[in-house]
């Protein structure tokens, strides 16, 4: 039985002092919840991340950011390199989330760069993916997914490829309140899942996590996580709200 992940991405949001009363408030009902079979992870701004880091200490939630470089180190005025993220206590990173794919240019290309430039440094990475609506409209959906894994993650050597969780985010169900149906979203993750196993085999394809993303919120998570190919979900607005935050994890726990 695979585990879950619940992770939460704070995205630009949340002045220093409320990140840290936000990761006070998850760490006590994480307490209260005592997750079993389910990791959580807290994907916060880069200012945020070591405070944070610090507060979850020894609580069992780990942390990541929301991006990395895909350089090393040198003159890139602004960047943040993954051996940086892991020096301020995060084991993860979020890697083409479709904001950064559409708002910041990240091609396929790119994205690969930064995922093995994560991987070196050693932090585990969540590979984003996923269709715009007109894609989806004109049922291009599973062509648009099988080229970002194609060409952004399959080609890794399969103990890389271990170091990284894959999240399905349909980018129409991102921020709008419209999720994915867990008959939608299991039929996505099953195909993600063969394309795993067509890449590495069927026993890495089982223990893949492959998390949906999409207006998760407490009152839906259950019915999404129930689906068999479907291991946590990748949570935007409502890890914002601890109580909310806390719900879905309680679903994931189910
Ligand atoms: C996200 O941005 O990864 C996300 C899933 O956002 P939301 O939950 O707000 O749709």
């Amino acid at each position: 039985m695979r585990r879950k992940i619940v992770a939460g991405n704070w995205k630009m949001n949340l002045s220093l002092a409320e990140g840290y009363q936000l990761a006070e408030s998850v760490k006590s009902e994480t307490k209260v919840i005592k997750p079993a079979g389910t990791d959580i992870v807290l994907c916060t701004p880069f200012i945020h991340l070591k405070g944070v880091s610090d507060i979850v200490q020894d609580s069992g939630i780990a942390t990541g950011a929301q991006n990395c470089s895909n350089e090393k180190s040198g003159a890139f005025t602004g960047e943040i390199s993954a051996s940086m993220i892991k020096s301020a206590g995060a084991r993860w990173v979020i890697i083409g989330h479709s904001e950064r794919r559409s708002l910041f240019a990240e091609t396929d290309n790119l994205v690969l760069r930064k995922t093995s430039a994560a991987i070196e440094s050693g932090l585990r990475v969540i590979f984003c993916c996923g269709e715009v609506l007109a894609e989806r409209e004109r049922n291009d959906h599973f062509r648009v997914v099988k080229r970002q894994l194609d060409e952004g993650l399959l080609g890794l050597q399969v103990s890389d490829f271990s170091k990284t969780v894959i999240a399905y985010e349909p980018v129409w169900a991102i921020g709008t309140g419209v999720t994915a149906s867990p008959i939608q979203a299991q039929e996505m993750h099953g195909y993600i899942r063969s394309l795993v196993q067509e890449a590495y085999g069927t026993t890495v394809a089982r223990e893949t996590l492959i998390l949906y993303g999409g207006s998760c919120k407490a009152s839906n998570a259950a019915e999404i996580f129930s689906m068999p190919d479907v291991d946590g979900g990748l949570i935007g607005g409502a890890s914002l709200n601890s109580a909310e935050f806390a719900g879905i994890i309680r679903a994931a726990e189910l």
